[in-house]
C-alpha cells in the first residue's frame, strides 16, 4: 500500500472530554498501522475556548490582545498533551507541539493573526523518527516570540496550512456531524450528506451562517488547491469533500440551503435623498469595526427614504449607538432595531448558468405565504430576509423545491 502523509484535524467536540480523546487516539493509532505518516491538529476541549473569554471578561471587559491570544492558546495545549498521552497509552510513539514550536510564524495582528510562513523541518524530523506529530491548533507566534492565534475556528486553517506546507496527501477535517448537509437535518430530516461542494460553495455557505469550517481555511485551501475531507469522528463512513471543481452527474442548480438566525435589521428612517448620506452612515460603521451585511434602499417619496441594513446580533447594540449619531447629523427620522428576522439563503455552482432561480426560490416562498423583506444576490447565491418563526417552514419548502431532499 501507498504510504501517504495525512493531516487530520480534530474539532473542540471530538476531544470534549476523556473517553473521546481517546477515541481519538484509537482512530490516529489505526491509521498509523496502515503505515501513514500522520500529523494531527486538535481544538481546545469542549468548549475550553468560550469558557476562557467568559473567564477574561470577569478580570477585564477590554482585555488586551496580546494577553487574551496568551490566554485562549492554552486551550490547544492541553488537547494535544492529553492526545499523546493517551497514544502513548496505546503503545505508538507520538509527540506534541505548540504552534511556536513547529514554527507556525504569523504576523502581530493579535485574535487574528496571519500565517506568514510555516519553518516544517522539525514535523519532518520528528515523523521520518517514525512519530505522530500532534499540533495545537489555532496558534502560532511572531517574529519576535509573541503568541498569537489565529481567529475563532482557526485550527482549520492550522490543519490546512499544514497540509499546503507538508504537501500533504490528504487533509481530514474530523467532526461531530457526517459531513457537509443539504440542510440543518435538524429542521428537515430529509437533509442528506452531500458527496462533494466546490472551495466557492462552501465559502458561500460559510459566510451565509453555515457553521462548519473557518472561511480563511477555506480561502487557503481553494488558494493553493487542497483537497479537504469533512468527516465525522464517530464513523467510518465517507464525508463531504471539498475540492476546486465537482462533476455532478445531473443539473444540480442549488445544493444547498442555509440559514441564519444571529442578525438584526436596523432601519433609518426618512433619510434625505441625496448624495453621500449612505456614505455617512456606513462611513461610520466601518470606522468602528461594524461588518454591515445586507442593505436596502427603499424608493424615495418626497425626497426622502429609508434604509435598512442587516449586522450581527453581538454588534446591534453599537450599530444602533453608531447609527443614531449619524442619523441626526444627516438630520434623518428614526433609527428602528428589529431582531425577529432570519435569513435564508440558496446556494449552488449551477444557478450562474441557469435564469429563474430566483423566480421560483420567490414563488416558493409565495406560495407559503412568507413575505420577503430583504433580497441581496451573489453569482452562486441567493438570500432573502424573513420572519424568524418562518424559517423552518421556508426551509423545507425550498429544500424540497430544489430537489434536495432524500
Ligand atoms: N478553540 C478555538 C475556537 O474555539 C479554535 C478552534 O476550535 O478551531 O475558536
Ligand atoms: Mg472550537
Amino acid at each position: 500500500m501507498h504510504k501517504k502523509l495525512i493531516v487530520q484535524k480534530f474539532g473542540g467536540s471530538s476531544v470534549a472530554n476523556v473517553e473521546r480523546i481517546q477515541n481519538v487516539a484509537k482512530r490516529v493509532v489505526e491509521y498509523r498501522k496502515l503505515g501513514h505518516d500522520l500529523v494531527v491538529v486538535v481544538s481546545a476541549l469542549g468548549d475550553t475556548t468560550d469558557e476562557l473569554v467568559e473567564l477574561a471578561a470577569k478580570i477585564n471587559t477590554e482585555p488586551s490582545e496580546r494577553e487574551m491570544d496568551m490566554l485562549l492558546s492554552t486551550g490547544e495545549q492541553i488537547s494535544v498533551a492529553l492526545l499523546a498521552m493517551a497514544i502513548h497509552k496505546l503503545k505508538k510513539e507520538a509527540i506534541s507541539f505548540t504552534g511556536a514550536q513547529v514554527g507556525i510564524i504569523t504576523d502581530t495582528s493579535h485574535t487574528k493573526a496571519r500565517i506568514i510562513k510555516i519553518n516544517a523541518d522539525k514535523i519532518r524530523e520528528e515523523l521520518s523518527k517514525g512519530k505522530i506529530v500532534i499540533v495545537a491548533g489555532f496558534q502560532g507566534v511572531t517574529l519576535t516570540q509573541d503568541i498569537t492565534t489565529l481567529g475563532r475556528g482557526g485550527s482549520d486553517l492550522t490543519a490546512v496550512a499544514l497540509a499546503k506546507e507538508l504537501r500533504a496527501d490528504e487533509c481530514e477535517i474530523y467532526t461531530d456531524v457526517e459531513g457537509i448537509y443539504t440542510t440543518d437535518p435538524r429542521i428537515e430530516p430529509k437533509a442528506k450528506k452531500i458527496n462533494a461542494l466546490t472551495y466557492d460553495e462552501m465559502l458561500e455557505m460559510a459566510s451565509l451562517g453555515a457553521q462548519v469550517m473557518q472561511s480563511r481555511s477555506i480561502e487557503v485551501a481553494k488558494k493553493f488547491d487542497v483537497p479537504i475531507h469533512v468527516r465525522s469522528s464517530f464513523s467510518d463512513s465517507p464525508g463531504t469533500m471539498i475540492l476546486r471543481e465537482v462533476k455532478r452527474m445531473e443539473d444540480v442548480l442549488v445544493s444547498s440551503v442555509t440559514l441564519n438566525r444571529g442578525e438584526s435589521k436596523i432601519t433609518v428612517c426618512t433619510v434625505p435623498d441625496k448624495p453621500g448620506v449612505a456614505a455617512k452612515i456606513f462611513k461610520n460603521l466601518a470606522e468602528n469595526g461594524v461588518s454591515v451585511d445586507m442593505i436596502v434602499q427603499n424608493v424615495s417619496h418626497l425626497r426622502q427614504t429609508d434604509i435598512s441594513f442587516t449586522v450581527n446580533k453581538t454588534e446591534v447594540a453599537k450599530a444602533i449607538k453608531i447609527t443614531r449619531k449619524a442619523a441626526a447629523k444627516i438630520g434623518a427620522g428614526d433609527v428602528l432595531q428589529d431582531d425577529d428576522i432570519a435569513r435564508i439563503s440558496i446556494v449552488g455552482v449551477g444557478m450562474k448558468s441557469h435564469p429563474g432561480v430566483a423566480a421560483t426560490m420567490f414563488d416558493t416562498l409565495a406560495k407559503r405565504k412568507i413575505n420577503i423583506e430583504m433580497i441581496s444576490t451573489s453569482d452562486i447565491s441567493i438570500s432573502c430576509i424573513i420572519k424568524k418563526k418562518l424559517v423552518e417552514t421556508a426551509v423545507k419548502a425550498l429544500h424540497g423545491r430544489f430537489g434536495l431532499a432524500k
